[in-house]
């Protein structure tokens, strides 16, 4: 939630890498911005500061052996080079807001339908099928279980470029979609946090082939990526993205 509210226009996997630089370092974690970009707003970055170091997508081109073909691809970069608020002097910024988080326009934005809640197990919360997902109404926490849900359509069982339910096995899914609803949760400052800590523990101590104490980097890697699409989605204005 703190990296959310101070870095919101980057992705999650970036606003934790600027908060623990801020947190090492003793910064108060705050608006960030290039050097060009604080100039632009006015402000300056104070003598000996340094830059905090972001991970940013570059766009590459390789051309194919014995082939006229230009491919295109993203390869990302860490760079030093985006200062804090605290690190930078001048003039006064303006408030910021964080645009408001919505669940239906997400749904729009992601080609996922909410479908009635048909299963007759009670203490299911909710599912998803295809690209469609259904909550019950007297899920606990639904806004948790929506995160779940979507993380699942996402990774699992919509045609996305990251479905994979037949490849990877049940308590890994079930560990990536709850780690999606942890950070969606966090983010958006809902409740549920303390239920997706338990529930990531308790299918992820049932692993096996991997280490039962660390979620896997890919599944991490697919985790940070869904719920930036989740958040970014239903978010209220389309925020530029920077990095
Ligand atoms: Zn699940």
């Amino acid at each position: 939630m703190k990296a959310y509210t101070a870095f919101h226009s980057y992705s999650v996997g970036n606003q934790i890498l600027a908060l623990v630089q801020c947190q090492m370092r003793g910064l108060q974690p705050g608006p960030i911005n290039t050097f060009p970009k604080w100039k632009d707003l006015g402000r300056f970055v104070k003598r000996g500061e340094r830059a905090l170091t972001l991970c940013m997508p570059i766009t590459c081109k390789r051309r194919e052996e014995n082939s006229d073909d230009e491919n295109t691809f993203t390869s990302f970069v860490y760079k030093a080079r985006w200062f804090t608020l605290s690190q930078t002097d001048g003039q006064e910024l303006e408030p910021i807001t964080i645009p408001e988080w919505d669940a239906e326009r997400a749904m729009k934005a992601l080609n996922i339908e909410r479908v009635p809640f048909d299963h007759t197990d009670g203490n299911v919360q909710g599912f998803a099928r295809g690209r469609q997902l259904a909550i019950n109404p007297i899920a606990q926490l639904p806004q948790k279980t929506f995160f779940h849900e979507c993380a699942h359509i996402l990774l699992h069982t919509g045609e996305g470029d990251f479905a994979d339910g037949e490849t990877t096995p049940r308590n890994l899914r079930e560990v990536e979609a709850e780690s999606v609803a942890l950070v969606c949760c966090e983010s958006l400052g809902l409740e549920g946090a303390e239920y997706c800590r338990g529930y990531v523990q308790n299918w992820l101590s049932r692993g096996s082939g991997f280490d039962t104490e660390a979620i896997p980097e890919k599944s991490a890697q697919k985790i940070f990526r869904a719920a930036d699409q989740i958040i970014r989605a239903g978010r209220s204005e389309i925020a530029s993205v920077t990095a």
